[in-house]
């Protein structure tokens, strides 16, 4: 069945987008702020999802009403008990066994009929194009059903998106890599790259090889990309990737600088489990650039060992700090830990968040000084964004190749010394990172010395060329609005 959630004016014969984004917060969020950049721009977009995850997304729908977009949200029923999945599991974050990750897979893979009947009897002016997560191979179908393009989003940057599969493919051999293209070998040959296939290694889950195929046939088939960056950031891996995969990418990030004000950037992702004013008035209490922020985004799943470990070398480096910890519904050990002592001992300067915290509001303020990440893509670019210098702590998955374009190729941030994956759904017991080592890190990236100063001002410069490239008539401005106007040109030659 499909309810749809319309609103706002619809525009006229202009570009229409289909989003469709993967339920996991960080491929959802920056899909929620492309549908609000795009109709900003003028477009009108169909945003695809489904009734648990339109619940959560009930903030970004009152928000884009609010402001008069047209974006309209599309909910489609997610078949759990035809694939085996429990009731109401229709997000990654939901998804509680490695086992269940190929059913997921299947269950969205079944959105694709009521998507296209969808397609057919909608009211608005035909789609232009598919905008789909790289994940949903299963929009293919339809993209050529409908005879229109269809770009696909994988929530990476261009760096990663380059070298990953280089990096992961362990048959590749030089000559291959040199048939690539020069741009490629000059990459690959960069010290940045040096040692990172050990660490891209992919999530193994039984199964999803045959998904994980189509995906890629249906990449090599797509009509372009989209990436949540910009030309400036990583002007030479961007340029590698057009010449490797001789596909448009359009860079038209950082998308989250589509939030002006805290009330729409509050409203990001799942509902916060805190007070956010209360947050705001702390942070307003606190002195500029003082506060180091802790969050490893939505699914990294760190053990509740290495979590103590952590915040006893937050204690020990005597500087403010936000601390958002999830583990505590899985872990209880961890919560009868910060009850045990630690929460009183800290109360003047450390806050702790637990569950969702409205991570782009927090980031933004002027008391942030720090940023202590997991480098998933889209924190990474938040923290750009903010001018300040991250420490460098990544769990899994491309999060490694960040760490790279932060540490290597930025120079913005400072690597807290992880040597080792912890893989999501199957977290190790050890301690990978020690009191001693975070102590450490966020003591010298907080503090006056020269090496903190010199990634303080190149995160500040960042800072001021994102929003160049973000804002009127800089590069991913321009991308958009040529974005638009390309698959509105296609719409009305097809029309
Ligand atoms: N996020 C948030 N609050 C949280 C945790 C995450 O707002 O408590 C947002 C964060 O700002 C980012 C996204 O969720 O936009 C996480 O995406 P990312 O690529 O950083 O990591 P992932 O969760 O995919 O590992």
């Amino acid at each position: 069945m499909t309810f749809d959630h319309g609103n706002g004016p619809i525009g006229s014969a202009g570009a229409h987008f289909v989003l469709v984004p993967m339920m996991a917060q960080g491929h959802t969020i920056p899909m929620t702020d492309m549908a609000r950049l795009l109709a900003e721009h003028g477009a009108q977009v169909s945003f695809i999802t489904t009734p648990v995850n339109a619940s959560r997304l009930a903030g970004f729908a009152a928000d884009v009403e609010t402001a008069g977009l047209p974006v309209q949200l599309v909910e489609l029923d997610f078949l759990t008990a035809e694939f085996g999945l429990p009731d109401g599991c229709e997000n990654i974050d939901m998804i509680e066994s490695k086992g269940l990750v190929v059913s997921f897979m299947e269950a969205c893979a079944a959105l694709g009929e009521p998507l296209m009947a969808h397609l057919r009897q909608q009211q608005r002016s035909p789609p232009s194009c598919i905008i789909s997560d790289m994940m949903h191979w299963w929009t293919g179908d339809i993209a050529r059903e409908l005879g229109i393009p269809r770009l696909t989003f994988t929530g990476c940057c261009g760096f990663s998106s380059l070298v990953r599969p280089v990096a992961d493919d362990r048959r590749l051999s030089e000559k291959s890599v040199l048939s690539r293209g020069s741009l490629l070998v000059a990459a690959v040959a960069s010290p940045p790259l040096s040692g990172t296939s050990s660490l891209t290694t992919s999530l193994f889950i039984p199964g999803f090889e045959k998904i994980r195929e189509k995906m890629c046939e249906e990449e090599l088939r797509c009509d372009g990309v989209i990436i949540n960056s910009f030309e400036e950031l990583e002007t030479l891996y961007i340029e590698s990737l057009e010449q490797v995969t001789r596909k448009k990418v359009w860079t038209v990030g950082p998308m989250c600088l589509c939030h002006r004000d805290s009330n729409t950037m509050a409203t990001r992702g799942n509902k916060a489990s805190m007070d956010e004013a209360q947050c705001l008035q702390w942070l307003d209490s606190m002195k500029p650039g003082s506060v180091i922020f802790v969050s490893f985004g939505s699914l990294a799943s760190t053990t509740p060992q290495q979590l103590v470990e952590l915040g006893l070398g937050l204690e020990a480096s005597n500087k403010p700090f936000i601390w958002v910890i999830k583990a505590g519904g899985k872990f209880p050990e961890v919560e009868e830990w910060l009850a045990d002592g630690f929460e009183e001992r800290v109360k003047d300067r450390g806050m702790i968040i637990r569950g969702w915290a409205p991570q782009v509001m927090i980031l933004w303020h002027q008391a942030i000084g720090g940023f202590v990440t997991h480098c998933g893509w889209n924190s990474t670019i938040e923290g750009i964004c903010a001018g300040v210098p991250m420490i460098t702590w990544p769990h899994f998955a491309e999060q490694f190749l960040n760490e790279k374009l932060v540490v290597d190729v930025l120079k913005t941030g400072l690597e807290v010394g992880v040597k080792g994956v912890t893989q999501w759904g199957n977290e190790q017991q050890e301690v990978m990172v020690t009191r001693d080592a975070v102590e450490k890190a966020v003591y010298t990236l907080m503090g006056e010395g020269e090496a903190a100063q010199e990634l303080r001002m190149r995160a500040k410069d960042y800072a001021i060329k994102a929003r160049r490239a973000f804002g009127e008539e800089g590069s991913s401005y321009n991308n958009v609005r040529l974005l638009i106007q390309e698959m509105g040109n296609k719409t009305n030659a097809c029309g």
